[in-house]
């Protein structure tokens, strides 16, 4: 356990590192995981990478800010960090999030209720720079002297001591991605402080006053997907190429003749795949064109710029990126004629498309937007797909994306489905509102630079890895073939990581993947084993 306490006024003392990473702290995993040697080391940072970035938060890079050159270029970032807080509360610069911010800044009773419920700060053995509050009570003291009083002495006293230097900024930029957004501190809030969402509003104002966020989610993600038509690098010549080989596929596997249809305008749905499936999970879109083929749906994709790939990583750093994607998909849909958006299995989509583009999408481009969790629940339960649940007969656990459950409420219609088409469906506990984040949360699952892979598999991850040993405890034997679903792409590239990282698949057989492909392996028309038994 990490016995140093550390105040928060610390954050702006310089040192090498505010506080230390150490194997042994980390939370102990269940058998067989239960032994120093049963995990891999945490690698600590490189010299090169120490000397060229600002690493003194925890030995660990996510952000990976190039230190500044001299004093003079320090100032200027902390003076584009003030500007940038100051703007941050004003209504005109701040037109998504303003109202439960200040709410949020207001007040926190220090009950450390949220610590409780935070499976990073819990993993990383309770840590304190890692507490839900450690990071908003820097931000609210910063709020708190520079834009609600002018300082002096008295402030101080009220509202804590905090000095803004580079040391300070540099470390809240990197703090604030040692957080997944998950929002289960906010849950259990008694006074409803919102740490998740300061953390968003820090990366925010990172992002949009000072130009700071991770090159995966900025330059790779929002940028490339705005310029190429997505965050793969996947053009529309690409994507057809690719979703035509995956129809051949589909095709050979089921019986079945696939073709997924392009552009069709006046479909009932256009679906909006996160386009990692389709490189990464390939049998993950060839899934739903089976399923919505043999049900008889009117459906269609788009070869439009975006239009087939739903990521939008700006709902995790910048509204501005944010409100472009979300536009871009929504006038799609609109010359399409569609009558519905619906979005395949990726849990931020969801978010992004169906609840925080209300903001933006006011007026003709409020296209009516769904989750497929909802339409594929519509599918089986009217009868339109037929399925044989013996043909699912093995262990079968659910993994609940955060954006998709927490965060939008959809808990239910993915649960009916499993309870009627996997006899062996059990619970993770907890679950449902109340399940942890896979660790990938908020653009982690993309975001493997220098040491963060580690950081991620073993502080963010480490409650799912718990949570899936335990939900399996009495079929851990390698002989039985066990499966976790989850339905959203970001959190399956967290888990295809862990399951690598601890060997989950090799030595325990517990292999991961979507809900599509759970159904079409149990559908009465096509021929049986879609399911792939390999790591993927
Ligand atoms: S949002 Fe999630 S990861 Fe972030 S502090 Fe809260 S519980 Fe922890
Ligand atoms: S639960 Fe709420 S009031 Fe209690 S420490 Fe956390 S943010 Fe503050």
């Amino acid at each position: 356990m990490t016995k140093k306490r550390i105040a928060v006024k610390d954050i702006a003392k310089p040192s090498a590192k505010l506080t230390e990473l150490r194997k042994e702290d980390f939370k102990p995993l269940p058998a067989p995981f239960d032994t120093p040697e049963s995990t891999p080391d945490f690698a600590p940072l490189g010299d090169k990478a120490r000397e060229q970035y600002e690493a003194s938060l925890d030995d660990t890079l996510a952000v990976s800010i190039p230190k500044p050159k001299n004093k003079q270029e320090e100032d200027e970032l902390v003076a584009k960090f003030l500007s940038g807080l100051q703007k941050l509360f004003t209504k005109e610069n701040n037109w998504t999030f303003l109202q439960p911010l200040l709410l949020s800044m207001d007040h926190c009773a220090t009950c450390h209720t949220c610590s409780d419920a935070c499976h990073i700060y819990e993993a990383s053995g309770r840590n304190p720079v890692y507490r839900p509050g450690y990071r908003s009570e820097v931000f609210r003291r910063l709020y708190k002297k520079y834009v609600k009083s002018k300082g002096g002495l008295l402030q101080a006293w009220r509202d804590g001591e905090i000095e803004l230097n580079w040391t300070t900024v540099a470390r809240l930029a990197e703090l604030a991605y040692r957080c997944n957004l998950c929002r289960r501190c906010a849950q259990t809030c008694p006074i409803g402080v919102d740490n998740g969402l300061i953390g968003h509003e820090i990366r925010k104002l990172l992002s949009q006053e000072m130009g700071i966020a991770p090159k995966e989610l900025h330059e790779s993600g929002s940028v490339l997907q705005l310029k190429v038509g997505s965050s793969t690098g996947m053009n529309d010549t690409v994507v057809k190429d690719n979703i035509e080989f995956i129809d051949e596929e589909v095709s050979e596997k089921t019986g079945l003749e696939i073709h997924t249809p392009w552009d069709k305008e006046g479909a009932d749905i256009l679906l909006v795949h996160n386009a990692g499936e389709i490189l990464s999970w390939p049998m993950n879109p060839g899934a739903f064109a089976v399923i919505f083929e043999s049900a008889g749906v009117s459906w269609t994709m788009s070869s439009d710029l975006a239009g087939y790939d739903s990521v939008n990583y700006g709902v995790w750093y910048d509204d501005a990126q944010f409100a472009r994607v979300a536009v871009k998909h929504a006038e799609i849909a609109k010359k399409l004629k569609v009558k519905k958006i619906v979005l395949g299995e990726c849990g931020h989509a969801h978010k992004a498309l169906t609840v925080i583009a209300d903001r933006v999408l006011t007026g003709e481009l409020n296209v009516p937007r769904e989750s497929s969790m909802v339409t594929l629940e519509n599918l089986i339960m009217s009868g339109r797909i037929k399925v044989d649940p013996d043909r699912n007969d093995f262990p079968v656990t659910l993994h609940d994306p955060c954006n998709l459950v927490r965060l939008m409420g959809v808990v239910e219609p993915q649960r009916r489905i499993l309870r009627r088409i996997a006899p062996r469906f059990r619970e993770m506990e907890p679950h449902g509102v109340h399940n942890y984040c896979c660790g990938g949360g908020s653009g982690f699952a993309i975001m493997s630079g220098h040491n963060f892979g580690d950081w991620r598999a073993q502080v963010a991850g480490r409650k799912k890895v718990e949570q899936i040993l335990n939900a399996f405890q009495d079929e851990l034997d390698p002989s039985i073939k066990k499966y976790v679903c989850a339905p959203c792409s970001n959190c399956k590239g967290q888990l295809r990581d862990l399951f690598n990282y601890y060997d989950l698949w090799e030595k325990h057989s517990i292999l991961y993947d979507g809900l599509v492909e759970l159904i079409v392996n149990c559908m009465t028309n096509v021929e049986p084993g879609f399911i792939e038994w390999e790591m993927h």
